[in-house]
């Protein structure tokens, strides 16, 4: 009988999954426990309207207190989960209390990687955007006519200096490998992105990495980089990626691997336990992975709850989706590009638009929509249904994509059973 659910962690995985144990009828009790002093809210915007002063601190919790309330849902805040005892089914917090559960869900989260205290990490005004007290931090200092240095070309760092050039800073970007996005996407996205930013005026620095930050004690002041340069600096932002939050799986014995490793059900190797959300690795294609999305932390939440109630007997089937908005531009991602060997890209509807569309081995892996919403929708239908468009018209920019003719691309993958 599960009667007992303890979530560990309050972002966007938590609140799915508990959400969705009571729109099941879960009528035990769901604890959640945070070590943030707020309610869970939303992450995307903080490096983008939140950072602008755009959206306000209330429109950014994702449920109000009321609804937690109702639903019988009680979230601990300022209660950091220290230890995991598997055997007596018990979560014990730093308060000294003891959270004995049936059912388990670990939606950790991921930590930014910080910048070595040794090269400067430590100072004042060095930081990274990850909370909304990081975001509250930042947000009383982007000021027009700041120079900010920017450590980092993936998304993180790219929209930062998107929203300090908007308002107004005077921003360099340095990315230590040759171009920005290596890591997530195709250099045709990448010299789509690099083109917007330095026609924005960002001062885009590739290959280059930070030496370190010289300081006048508190406050860095200059960065020396690795091409001998240096520039002044008043602010610093810090988008070197992130890792697993997963010092309390480990701990309690559980397989760790970049990450809290699950099988295809969310579940680790104890049945009690799950793990969802930025934390958790997760089979998808064959392969062990782990993805930094909402969606899949919604997706997630969502799948855990169904699983723990029987509701949903199948496995997890990812339909990765990402986005970024950058200046005036949407770029939506639908699929994981992962092991691509072709890229093809078609103008967009729009004027300026693209889209970059990644191919292993002939099958359609992902599309990257940059101010293109139509190849998204068509790109993220494809992928949904299995399958895959045939490449010399998806390059005819005079074929419509609706008339794009298709045929099927990975083997029909058994969907997550609803009864
Ligand atoms: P995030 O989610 O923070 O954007 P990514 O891993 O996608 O994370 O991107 C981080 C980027 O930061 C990568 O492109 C990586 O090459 C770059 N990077 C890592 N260390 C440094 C450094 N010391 N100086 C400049 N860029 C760095």
């Amino acid at each position: 009988m599960t009667e007992r659910i303890v979530i560990v962690g309050g972002g966007q995985a938590a609140v799915s999954a508990s959400m969705r144990l009571r729109a099941g009828g879960f009528t035990g009790t769901v604890d959640i426990l945070s070590e943030e002093p707020v309610l869970p809210y939303q992450r995307p915007p903080l490096s983008k309207a939140y950072l602008k002063g755009e959206l306000d601190e209330d429109r950014m919790y994702l449920r109000p207190d009321s609804l937690y309330r109702e639903q019988g849902i009680t979230v601990h805040l300022e209660t950091q989960a220290l230890m995991i005892d598997r055997v007596k089914r018990t979560v014990e917090t730093e308060k000294k209390s003891k959270f004995p559960y049936d059912r388990l869900i670990l939606a950790t989260g991921a930590t930014p990687r910080p910048l070595p205290d040794e090269i400067g990490g430590g100072l004042e005004n060095v930081h990274t955007l990850r909370t909304l007290a990081d975001a509250d931090l930042l947000r009383d200092k982007v000021r027009p006519g700041q120079r900010l240095l920017v450590v980092g070309g993936g998304y993180i760092g790219l929209e930062m200096a998107a929203v300090a050039a908007t308002l107004r800073l005077e921003v360099t970007l340095v990315e230590v490998q040759e171009r920005i996005l290596n890591r997530v996407a195709a250099p045709e996205t990448a010299d789509w992105m690099r083109a917007l930013h330095l026609d924005h005026g960002v001062d885009l620095r590739e290959g280059v990495g930070l030496r370190r930050l010289v300081s006048d004690g508190k406050q860095a002041v200059l960065a020396a980089l690795s091409d001998d340069s240096a520039v002044g600096v008043d602010l610093v932002v810090v988008g070197i990626g992130v890792r697993a939050n997963d010092g309390l799986a480990r701990a309690a014995g559980l397989t760790v691997q970049n990450g809290i490793v699950t099988d295809q059900y969310c579940r680790t190797f104890d049945p009690d336990i799950y793990a969802i959300g930025d934390c958790a690795v997760f089979p998808y294609r064959g392969e062990p992975t782990r993805l930094e999305s909402v969606q899949n932390a919604c997706d997630a939440g969502d799948y855990v709850a169904d699983h723990i109630l029987g509701i949903s007997t199948g496995p997890f089937v990812p339909e990765p989706w990402f986005w970024s908005d950058q200046f005036d531009i949407s770029l939506r991602i639908a699929g994981l590009n992962r092991g691509y060997d072709r890229v093809l890209t078609r103008p967009g509807e729009r004027e300026g638009g693209l889209s970059v569309w990644y191919f292993g081995k002939d099958r359609l892996l992902a599309v990257d929509s940059l101010n293109d919403p139509k190849s998204y929708m068509a790109g993220k239908r494809w992928l949904s249904a299995g399958l895959t468009p045939r490449q010399d018209a998806l390059v005819d920019p005079n074929m419509p994509l609706k008339s794009v003719p298709t045929e099927a691309a990975f083997s029909t993958v058994s969907k997550a059973t609803t009864t």
